[in-house]
């Protein structure tokens, strides 16, 4: 029986207190900054969350910062870190930050890492290459010559959990932490639906044909800017065989001989810990 256990996931709930986009602001007005840069959070001694500065609106200081939004009605700001100073002052980096906090942190630092990052990134014109202006009505920067808008690049992904009757199909990638095995995961292609996607990925990270597809939630993964698709997929046929450059390692495990998950806030332990709740292990 489908039981999709949704409810589970913070992701899939609204984000309650937090209106998204630019807004105009009065002086004086009390207002909340973020400060990120080169993939890293300024922390903030004394905050509620450790990262949220509190000031006033002053539109001489303030007036080149992003408006995010607001949250709970208080506009939030996020101020780019100057280049080297995230590294020369050892502010922690966005993933720290996002495996301790929780649904609404996490939602906000995302937001305001995926608008750090699309600020370096989109400063001029790709058709003209013009200097681009903010729009103060959406996230968007405009050409002010051609006109073309850019908005916030989200780059979607599948990520899915492989199972078979009495096993999970699990694997690592140099990049994780020492031990940990997670659900696979990949960038659909242009011109690629989820599910084919699906498909062209475990095969080529493992070798293994699937099918049988359920969609458990999505979460925002911005490293740099990952929109995951999350998946059951049911083992169809195929040997394990994997690169060893991408993928290091790749086994499958039962559901009682689970190695080292990823953390809690992460949507691939989600359809771990879901999936296990469905077979009634966990
Ligand atoms: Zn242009």
């Amino acid at each position: 029986m489908w039981h999709p256990l949704q409810a589970d996931f913070p992701q899939q709930q609204p984000l309650s207190g937090f209106q998204r986009g630019p807004d105009t602001l009065q002086a004086g007005e009390a207002v909340g900054i973020i400060t990120c840069g080169s993939g890293c959070i300024r922390p903030v001694e004394d905050s509620m969350n450790g990262w949220l500065e509190s000031g006033f609106y002053d539109p001489k200081k303030h007036s080149k910062l992003v408006v995010m939004g607001r949250r709970h009605g208080q506009p939030l700001l996020l101020r780019l870190g100057q280049r080297g100073e995230a590294k020369a002052k050892n502010w922690p980096n966005l993933r720290s930050w996002l495996l301790q906090s929780d649904a609404e942190s996490f939602d906000l630092l995302a937001t305001a890492a995926g608008l750090a990052n699309w600020q370096e990134q989109h400063r001029f014109c790709g058709r003209c290459g013009s200097k681009t202006q903010p729009r103060n009505d959406e996230y968007a920067h405009q050409c002010p010559r051609c006109h073309l808008r850019q908005y916030p690049r989200v780059s979607p992904c599948i990520i899915t959990l492989v199972w078979r009757e009495d096993a999970l199909l699990l694997a690592r990638s140099p990049r994780f932490a020492a031990g940990v095995y997670s659900t696979l995961a990949g960038f659909i292609e242009t011109g690629e639906s989820a599910e084919q996607a699906l498909h062209r990925e475990v095969q080529e990270e493992v070798n293994v044909q699937i099918g049988n597809f359920k969609y458990l939630g999505s979460q925002s993964w911005p490293f740099p800017n990952s929109l995951m698709l999350g998946y059951w997929a049911e083992y169809q046929g195929g040997e394990i065989a994997f690169d060893g450059i991408e993928i290091e390692d790749a086994n499958w495990y039962p559901f009682d001989q689970l190695p080292e998950l990823p953390s809690k806030n992460s949507i691939s332990r989600y359809l771990i810990d879901s999936f296990l709740q469905w077979k009634g292990v966990l």
